[in-house]
Formats: C-alpha cells, sequence, structure tokens
C-alpha cells in the first residue's frame, strides 16, 4: 500500500499548496471529468500508457471526493486493504461470472 499512501500524501500536499480545500460539487465535476477521460481511452484501446494514466487521474480525484467530505487518509487505506484481502480470499468456489461479466457470489 505504499503506492496509495503516497498518493494521497501526494494528493493532501497538492490540495494545501494552491490553499484549496476540497469541494464536494467541484470535486465530484473533476472526478467525472476524469472518469469519461478514462472510459474514452480505454474505447479508443490503442495506448495503454495514456490508460493507466487516466485510471490513475480517476484514483486521485476520488481521493479529492473523499478528502472534500473529511475521510480521514488511513481510513482510506484501511478500505484498500481491506478490499485487497476479500479479494484475495474469492475462488471459484465462493463466487462465478454472472451474466454481465461481474465476479460474483455464487448462488448455487
Ligand atoms: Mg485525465
Amino acid at each position: 500500500m505504499d503506492t496509495l499512501q503516497e498518493l494521497i500524501r501526494s494528493t493532501l500536499e497538492f490540495y494545501a499548496r494552491f490553499d484549496v480545500q476540497p469541494q464536494l460539487e467541484s470535486a465530484v465535476r473533476v472526478f467525472r471529468e476524469e472518469v469519461d477521460e478514462l472510459i474514452e481511452a480505454a474505447a479508443l484501446g490503442t495506448d495503454p500508457a495514456h490508460i493507466a494514466e487516466e485510471a490513475a487521474d480517476v484514483m486521485v480525484t476520488a481521493i479529492g471526493i473523499c478528502l472534500s467530505r473529511g475521510v480521514d487518509p488511513a481510513a482510506l487505506i484501511e478500505q484498500a486493504q481491506k478490499v485487497v484481502i476479500k479479494n484475495d480470499r474469492k475462488t471459484h468456489e465462493t463466487h462465478a461470472v454472472n451474466e454481465q461479466g461481474k465476479i460474483a457470489r455464487r448462488t448455487d
């Protein structure tokens, strides 16, 4: 999780450097812009480095939304670690790919 910690630290310092307290409305707007850019890059599919760049922008702007609502950076890291643990525990016995292509808990 070192990179996530660095990304959060950098994002906090970025806002502080410009003396900006993230606000929900603007944080959501830039997040949506970055999601659209990621989707567009992925749809084109011609430049993997650009897709990765846009995905990183989505991560940064998601952090901005959290900061606008006072989420403790440590809590964000903790939640990311929980996702890692949960995903690592999912197996073919517990989950399957459903009709929508989503990996979901088995119902059978
Ligand atoms: Mg972007």
